[in-house]
Formats: structure tokens, C-alpha cells, sequence
């Protein structure tokens, strides 16, 4: 049978790291089988779900680049693919297990299932529900009726063997039914329970495997009683470890960035999360860590998802954006930084004339498709090793732009104290003198030559020239700094660190 896997995400909220795990495992197994991905909207809490979430979170799939076959946005032959939308499909199989005997009526209130919960908590035992309602008289339901109440509908839990699930992680996991309790699927307000309609779903849309987070685990019981009573086979089910943050609790906001949309806002590029995201509560057979989407999903099973939670690490994901960074071209850099420094190299000055915006892009950023400038490139490939986040080139700008140096700390206040920073300021502005274009090669043959003439190491020229034009210490190389910023500039910033000479 074809391997049909669904995405099934209630649009409460944006996408985040947890949701995007099970996006891409199930779209990584999909992919790897031959079969075909789903992407419905579990839109069933009036409340608390909005189209502008479910459009968010496609978003977010588009981006990461977990497609699906069928759908949301794309349609398909089980449409529609909300549901909210298929309330009639819903109604029919609750005629249909009603007419079996499952469902029966519940006037109980919010109150009085609690009172229950806490009875049975305090006697030490699972609260459920007890089956209040099941036995009501068709007179006393009308009395209800008549009093105003609406019915929510409960599914019939019957005596018998415990359900056995096969998880494809966890193994054998086993449930007692009598600690489940008859449960709603209907609520009050027409709509659908979570438990029961992703079984119809399922069903209707021929879902052969579930792979979902573990906080599921505890409503599959529920589910495949479903399944049975609609004389129905489950699909196979995989679940998830949870993702913990690094003190070993689960993630929450609290951690900070959970949302996938945050990581993309702070200049973490695609093939970076899913590298980093698919080895959460996965490994790959063999050493090799860094892995493209094509290669998971050629690596990927579910026997190599492990059972212990998964731990998000910021560090490693910090390590394979630095990588995939590295591993751009100038060109695809630049137009990747390009909305992340816009405003900022709007502001810049630059004493020679040089408009960092002009020709790179209509200023819709990657969008309009244009060519970045080479002024762009060059930035790009110049902090291209110093950078772990698209965001991290904002820092650059003013290094990299313009007259200004701006404060110098302490430690490079010292360089410049040095006894011969005078001299080889003197001679690289003499050197200078006369050049209009400067480039990297440029650069190094004035700078080597600058130490032969003078007698001086490599160090004793780069420290006192880079600290007078950047004010700093450290950066990234020296030609490619001067060769940005052109003549103009670097004389502009050398007059600005004069007063720092003794
Ligand atoms: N709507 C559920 C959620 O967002 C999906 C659970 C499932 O995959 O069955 O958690």
C-alpha cells in the first residue's frame, strides 16, 4: 500500500521547532517511500484558531521547503482539508457508530465533571468520566432540553481486552480501558473533539502512518477505540520524543525562540534548521552530522528515531548555520543578508560616492530578482567566516561603510601607542596617495611591501593600520576591509584615529 502520512497541525499559533519535527519526519518518510504527504488544518477550537496561523504555518513549511502533495493551498481528492469544513463528513459517522450503540448524550456541566475529577483524584484514582449521562431516560434528556441545556455527545467506552498500541518507536504500549472513561466527541457547539475527528480524517483521507509528537500518546487509545467501533484498522503509529531544553525540561516559550518564524527573522537559513531539526530525536546511521534534505531523506527510518527525549542544543544549531553560511556563494549571500542590513546601509555616508543600494536590488529585497551590486558581494564574502546568523551582518556595517570609526576600547587605544604606529601610518597613507581604485590584491602588495620597506613583521603593519582605520581589534581580512571601503574612507577613519597616536 501506498504511504500516505498527513501534517495535521491546529492552527492555534505559529509553527514551532516541535511542530516542524514532526512536518518533516513525516515528510522525510514520505519522501523516502515513495508516498505522499497531507497538510490539514485541525481547526476545530473555535476559540483559538485563525486562518492567518494556518497561513503562517504553510509559510513556514514553504520556507523550510517541506512540501506536500495534497491539501491545504494545494487541494487534492479529499478536500476539503479544514476541518471546519467537513462537518457533514463528521456527522455521518456519528450516525453511524450511533446506530451501533456508541454515543449517547452528556447534559453533565463544566462543574460538575469537575467535581468529579477531583472526587476521584482525591480517591486515588485516573479521573475520567463515570457515564452520568449514559443512562438518561428519553424523558429526562427532553426535561434538559427543555430547561435550555445542549447535549454534547459521548463516545461509548465498552468493557474489554486492553488496547495494545504498536508504536513504531515507543514498541508495545498498553492501556487499560477502564481507565479511559467514555469521552466526547461532539461538543456542545456542533464542532467535532480533536480525538474524533482525526480519526475520521485519517480514515477519509487514508493515512497509513501517524508520526506525532509523544503528547499524543495518551489520546491514541482513544483513537483506535474509534477505529474499532467503526469496524475500522488503525493506521501505524510512530510518536516523537519530546523536545527539552538544555536544562532537561521541556521547551517552552520561556527558552526563548521557539517558533520557527523567530529563527528566520534572526538570519537562520533553511537547510539549516532542517539539518538541525532532523536530528532532533533522530541520528543518521554513521558519523557524517551534516546532512542535506535530500540525504535525510535518504537516511531517514523510523527504527533510528529514539525513544529519550531529544535536547535543543543552540549551539549545534548555531554550528550548522555558520556552515551553511560558509557554504553560500557571494552572490546567494549577499541577496540573503541583503533585508537584514537595508536600513542600515540606507543610513551610511560614504565618501566615495558609492551607493551600497544602487543596482542591487528594487529594494523588495530578493524578491524583485535582481543581480546584488558587487559592492554587496564583497560584503558578503568578507564576513561570509565571521558570521553564525544573516542578522550577525548588521554588525558589520559600520565597520565595513563609510568615514566614521567610532570609540575605540581600551586594549586598541594601546596599539595605537605602540612606538612605530606613526611611521607606518605615515608610509601606508603615502602608499596611498594617487590609488582611486583599490582592491583586495591591491591591498596586500601595498601592505607587503610596506614591511620590506620598513623592516617590519606582518603583525607590526596590520595591528596599528587596522585598529586606526576599523577601531578594532579583530575582523575580518585586512585587503578585503580596505578594498570596501576605497581611499576616501580609509584616509577619512586614519584622521579620526590620529588623536589617539602618543
Ligand atoms: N492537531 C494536532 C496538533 O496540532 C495534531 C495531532 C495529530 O497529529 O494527530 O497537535
Amino acid at each position: 500500500m501506498k504511504v500516505r502520512v498527513r501534517f495535521a497541525p491546529s492552527p492555534t499559533g505559529l509553527l514551532h521547532i516541535g511542530g516542524a519535527r514532526s512536518a518533516l519526519f513525516n515528510y522525510l518518510y514520505a519522501a523516502g517511500s515513495g508516498g505522499g504527504l497531507v497538510l490539514r488544518s485541525e481547526d476545530t477550537d473555535r476559540e483559538r484558531s485563525r486562518v492567518e496561523y494556518e497561513e503562517s504555518i504553510a509559510d513556514a513549511l514553504d520556507w523550510l521547503g517541506i512540501a506536500w502533495q495534497e491539501g491545504l493551498r494545494v487541494g487534492g481528492e479529499c478536500a476539503p482539508y479544514r476541518q471546519s469544513e467537513r462537518l457533514e463528513v463528521y456527522q455521518r459517522y456519528v450516525e453511524k457508530m450511533a446506530a451501533q450503540g456508541y454515543v449517547y448524550e452528556c447534559f453533565c456541566s463544566e462543574e460538575e465533571l469537575e467535581a468529579e475529577r477531583q472526587e476521584l483524584m482525591a480517591r486515588g484514582e485516573l479521573p475520567r468520566y463515570l457515564g452520568r449521562c449514559a443512562g438518561l431516560t428519553p424523558e429526562e434528556k427532553q426535561d434538559k432540553r427543555d430547561q435550555g441545556m445542549i447535549p454534547s455527545l459521548r463516545f461509548q467506552v465498552r468493557p474489554g481486552d486492553p488496547v495494545v498500541i504498536e508504536d513504531q518507536v515507543r514498541g508495545e504500549v498498553v492501556f487499560d480501558r477502564e481507565g479511559i472513561g467514555d469521552f466526547i466527541i461532539v461538543k456542545s457547539d456542533g464542532l467535532p473533539t480533536y480525538n474524533f475527528a482525526v480519526v475520521v480524517d485519517d480514515l477519509e483521507m487514508n493515512i497509513t502512518h501517524v508520526i506525532r509528537g509523544e503528547e499524543h500518546l495518551s489520546n491514541t487509545p482513544r483513537q483506535v477505540l474509534i477505529f474499532e467501533a467503526l469496524d475500522e484498522t488503525p493506521p501505524q503509529f510512530a510518536h516523537i520524543s519530546l523536545i527539552l531544553n538544555d536544562h532537561g525540561k521541556k521547551m517552552t516559550k520561556r527558552d526563548g525562540d521557539t517558533a520557527v518564524a523567530d529563527y528566520r527573522e534572526k538570519g537562520y537559513l533553511p537547510e539549516a534548521l532542517i539539518n538541525f531539526v532532523g536530528l532532533l530525536g533522530w541520528s543518521p546511521p554513521g558519523e557524517k552530522e551534516i546532512l542535506t534534505i535530500d540525504e535525510l531523506i535518504e537516511l531517514f527510518s523510523l527504527e533510528r528515531v529514539s525513544k529519550a527525549p531529544a535536547v535543543f542544543d543552540k549551539n549545534k544549531l548555531d554550528f550548522f548555520n555558520a556552515h551553511y553560511i560558509r557554504e553560500c556563494s557571494g552572490e546567494r549571500l549577499a541577496e540573503l543578508i541583503f533585508p537584514f542590513i537595508r536600513t542600515k546601509l540606507a543610513e551610511q555616508e560614504d565618501l566615495s560616492q558609492k551607493d551600497f543600494l544602487q543596482g542591487s536590488f528594487s529594494g523588495e529585497g530578493v524578491a524583485g530578482g535582481q543581480i546584488p551590486s558587487p559592492w554587496l558581494i564583497a560584503f558578503a564574502e568578507t564576513i561570509q567566516e565571521k558570521i553564525k546568523t544573516l542578522a550577525e551582518a548588521r554588525d558589520f556595517v559600520d565597520v565595513l561603510c563609510g568615514p566614521h570609526v567610532g570609540d575605540l576600547d581600551e586594549e586598541a587605544r594601546e596599539v595605537l601607542r605602540g612606538s612605530a604606529v606613526g611611521v607606518v601610518r605615515e608610509a601606508f597613507r603615502s602608499r596611498l596617495e594617487g590609488v582611486s581604485e583599490l582592491d583586495g590584491v591591491r591591498v596586500k602588495s601595498i601592505l607587503k611591501q610596506l614591511g620590506k620597506d620598513l623592516g617590519l613583521k606582518g603583525k607590526d603593519i596590520f595591528m596599528p593600520l587596522r585598529v586606526s582605520v576599523t577601531g578594532q581589534m579583530h575582523g575580518p581580512d585586512l585587503d578585503r576591509v580596505f578594498a570596501l571601503l576605497g581611499v576616501e574612507n580609509i584616509l577619512a577613519r586614519m584622521g579620526e584615529t590620529e588623536k589617539y597616536l602618543s
